[in-house]
């Protein structure tokens, strides 16, 4: 019929409008409070919506690829990381220093320092393919800015290792447990 391609998209306009004013007023007044810290775009929400950032923030996709981050082994409570360099000689743009300690933990062998730089890192996930201990992933953080670059975006092991505690508390990544069997 002339003229329902029209009224069918102004129908669908004119819901996302409603939607957007009604699903914010489901989130009154959590949206507003810093403490927890809302997370929106989930896949019910509905309507179009402006990020009340920081006291909102947008829920990450579990394949997003921000810093790397090394993962800790919950039984061990060591790193699962080796320090066999594989990740140092795969990356395209030199981004990785990593050297390995001459003693074992935990009849384990560990890396001594591990120095990633955030400057030349293209998040190709090179490193993360090619580590065969599962070690390495790439976290979901995205305040990670600072004013300069140079030694700010310059992380060292205890520092990849923290990041790791935060993002996979049980020494799993987000896409390994976005494929777990729910
Ligand atoms: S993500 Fe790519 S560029 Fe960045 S450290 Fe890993 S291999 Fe290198
Ligand atoms: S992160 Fe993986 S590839 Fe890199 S040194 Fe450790 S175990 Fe080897």
């Amino acid at each position: 019929m002339l003229g329902f391609g029209i009224l069918k998209g102004m129908s669908v306009t004119l819901r996302r409008f409603v939607d957007t004013y009604v699903g914010d007023l489901g989130k009154f007044p959590w949206r507003y409070r810093s403490r927890p810290v809302y997370k929106r775009m989930g896949i019910t929400e509905r309507g179009a919506f402006t990020i009340q950032y920081p006291e909102e923030r947008v829920a990450m996709f579990p394949r997003y690829r921000g810093p790397l981050m090394l993962l800790t082994d919950p039984e061990k409570g060591i790193t699962r990381c080796i320090g066999c360099g594989l990740c140092e000689r795969t990356c395209p743009t030199e981004s990785i220093k990593v050297t390995r300690a001459e003693e074992k933990v935990d009849d384990q062998r560990v890396p001594e320092t591990y120095e990633y730089d955030m400057n030349t890192c293209m998040f190709c996930g090179f490193c993360v393919q090619i580590c065969p201990q599962d070690a390495l992933g790439h976290s979901p953080e995205l305040e990670m800015g600072t004013y300069s670059k140079g030694d700010a975006l310059i992380l060292n092991l205890d520092q990849m290792l923290e990041l790791g505690r935060k993002h996979a508390p049980g020494g799993v990544w987000p896409l390994e447990k976005e494929a777990e069997p729910s």
